[in-house]
C-alpha cells in the first residue's frame, strides 16, 4: 500500500468524461484505529471512505460531503464523511459481533437506505437518498448520479485491510447525446472494468490510469492530500450540550459528579464539572441540582 492519501482529478482531452481517483492507507488506518471491528466490516467501511473521498471532488464550495448508510440489519450506520480541504472520517454502528460471516450489504443492513448530505459551510445542505440495493455501494452511488444529477457515471472501490482506493468516471453535463459520447462512454465503462482491486490498491494514480487508458488523451490534475480529520471541539460540544437544556445536563452531571462527552468520531473526551456547565448556560446564579 502507499504511503500517502490523496485524491486527484483528470479529464479526457479526446472524449467528454472527466473522473476522479483516490487512494487512502494512513487515513483509513487511523479511522479505523477507532473501533476494532472484523475484518469483513473494516472492508466495507474502507469503501464508504474511498467513497466520500472521490464524492468530495464533486464539491464546488468550502464544506463536507457525508455518506451515511442506515439500516436494520447486523449493522444499522456506516457514515463517511470528506471536507473540500481534506479532512476525512467515519463511524460505524451495529452490532458487530453479528457481521463475522458476512459479505454483501444487505446482509450487513437489511432494509436500508444510503443518503449522500452536500453540506456547505455556509448555506443550504443538499441531501439526496437512495435506496442501498444490489451488493455493492458503488452501484448505489452510480443510481445516485443517475437519478440527482441524470450523468452516467462508473465507480469501482476496492478496500483491504491496510487501505482502500476508488474511481470514478463520469460524463460531462451539457454534452449532447451523439453517437460519438455513446461509444465513447461504452469504451471507458468496458476499460475501467479491466482494473483489478489489487492494481487498486497498489499502484500509483498515473500507473493505473496508463494501464486503463493509454490509447487516449488524459490530463491529471494535482493531487489533494486526504489526512484523518474530526471537527469535533470544546466549543461544538458545548453548543451541543447547551442544547440539550440545563435540566437533562444538570442530571447528567448530578449521577456522576462530572459530564464526560466521548466524540463518536475520534474517541476525545470532552470533560465539563460544575463551573463549566454554570458557564455554558451562564447560570451562575442558578443551583445545578
Ligand atoms: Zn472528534
Amino acid at each position: 500500500m502507499q504511503h500517502w492519501d490523496k485524491l486527484q482529478t483528470f479529464i479526457f482531452q479526446d472524449m467528454d468524461v472527466r473522473g476522479q481517483i483516490t487512494t487512502l492507507s494512513l487515513s483509513h488506518n487511523a479511522i479505523l484505529a477507532q473501533g476494532g471491528y472484523p475484518p469483513n466490516v473494516a472492508i466495507i467501511f474502507g469503501e464508504f471512505l474511498a467513497a466520500a473521498a472521490l464524492l468530495s471532488a464533486t464539491l464546488k464550495y468550502s464544506g463536507r460531503v457525508i455518506l451515511q448508510a442506515k439500516g436494520s440489519g447486523p449493522l444499522t450506520t456506516i457514515m463517511a464523511e470528506c471536507s473540500s480541504d481534506g479532512g476525512l472520517r467515519g463511524i460505524i454502528r451495529g452490532n458487530l459481533e453479528r457481521c463475522t460471516e458476512l459479505a454483501g450489504l444487505l446482509d450487513f443492513f437489511g432494509s436500508a437506505t444510503l443518503a449522500i448530505t452536500i453540506e456547505p459551510d455556509e448555506g443550504e445542505r443538499y441531501q439526496g437518498i437512495v435506496p442501498l440495493e444490489g451488493s455493492h455501494l458503488s452501484k448505489c452511488l452510480e443510481y445516485y448520479f443517475d437519478k440527482s444529477e441524470q450523468l452516467p457515471t462508473k465507480i469501482k472501490l476496492a478496500s483491504s485491510a491496510n487501505g482502500a482506493a476508488g474511481i470514478l468516471v463520469q460524463q460531462l453535463p451539457d454534452t449532447s447525446n451523439n453517437e460519438k459520447i455513446t461509444s465513447d462512454w461504452h469504451r471507458v465503462t468496458a476499460l475501467l472494468n479491466t482494473l483489478g482491486a489489487d492494481e487498486q490498491l497498489s499502484r500509483a494514480h498515473n500507473d493505473q490510469l496508463y494501464l486503463l487508458f493509454h490509447e487516449h488523451q488524459l490530463r491529471l490534475f494535482d493531487p489533494k492530500l486526504l489526512r484523518f480529520q474530526c471537527t469535533c471541539s470544546r466549543p461544538r460540544t458545548e453548543r451541543a450540550l447547551f442544547s440539550l437544556g440545563l435540566p437533562e445536563v444538570s442530571s447528567m452531571h448530578q449521577e456522576r459528579g462530572v459530564v464526560e462527552v466521548t466524540c463518536q468520531f475520534c474517541n476525545t473526551q470532552y470533560r465539563f464539572d460544575e463551573d463549566h456547565i454554570r458557564a455554558i448556560f451562564n447560570a451562575h446564579k442558578t443551583p445545578l441540582h
